[in-house]
């Protein structure tokens, strides 16, 4: 399968490389144009503030919004995902859930942390970077993973998303899960 990584600002190179290391091909996307080629799409962390002033500024805001293309983000990504920012407008308003920005405090702003993933695996390694976690999730949103009382995962039909950053380590379970199974039942489903 064809999954993009929007290309706009983050760590755009290694999420492409854990699209290839799961079996598929990454392709950077940097216009709307191309959103017609692939399968599924990556919103990579990054600052979720310049994101989205980027998105706006090269189209993808409404692009995304009126597209059904599964997408997958991660940390700015998650946010530019949610339907409710604390404190801030919503955005691509994808995932029924409020996120809270920057919520693990000055003094633990990155950390890692071993992670209990549903449907994916037990020991995922997460990398929190002046993380968001996820403070209310509605309707059909399923929680995938929490560190205490703390939502940092979650999915909804096509869409997941989570607070930490996959993709900077060598762990590529997650986006295999997102391509393999959400990304492939939706193609499925459009048959
Ligand atoms: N703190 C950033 C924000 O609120 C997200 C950080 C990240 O993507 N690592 O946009």
């Amino acid at each position: 399968m064809k999954i993009g990584v929007l290309a706009l600002q983050g760590a755009v190179r290694e999420h492409l490389k854990h699209i290839e290391l799961s079996g598929h091909e990454g392709i950077a996307v940097k216009h709307v144009e191309q959103l017609k080629d692939i399968d599924g799409l990556i919103l990579p962390g990054g600052e979720s503030t310049t994101l989205r002033r980027l998105m706006n500024l090269y189209g993808f805001k409404e692009a995304l919004q009126q597209s059904d293309l599964p997408m997958f983000g991660t940390c700015a990504g998650l946010i530019v995902m949610a339907k409710d920012i604390v404190g801030e407008e919503g955005y691509l308003n994808k995932l029924d859930i409020s996120v809270q920005r920057n919520s693990f405090g000055r003094q633990v702003d990155s950390f890692e942390s071993e992670l209990d993933v549903k449907d994916v695996a037990a020991d995922i390694e997460g990398v929190f970077i002046r993380a968001p976690h996820i403070a209310e999730v509605h309707g059909n949103v399923s929680i995938l993973s929490k560190i205490g009382e703390k939502i940092v995962a979650v999915q909804e039909g096509r869409y997941l998303g989570v607070s930490f950053h996959p993709e900077l380590t060598d762990d590529y379970r997650i986006t295999r899960y997102f391509i393999n199974h959400i990304v492939k039942t939706t193609l499925s489903e459009k048959v």
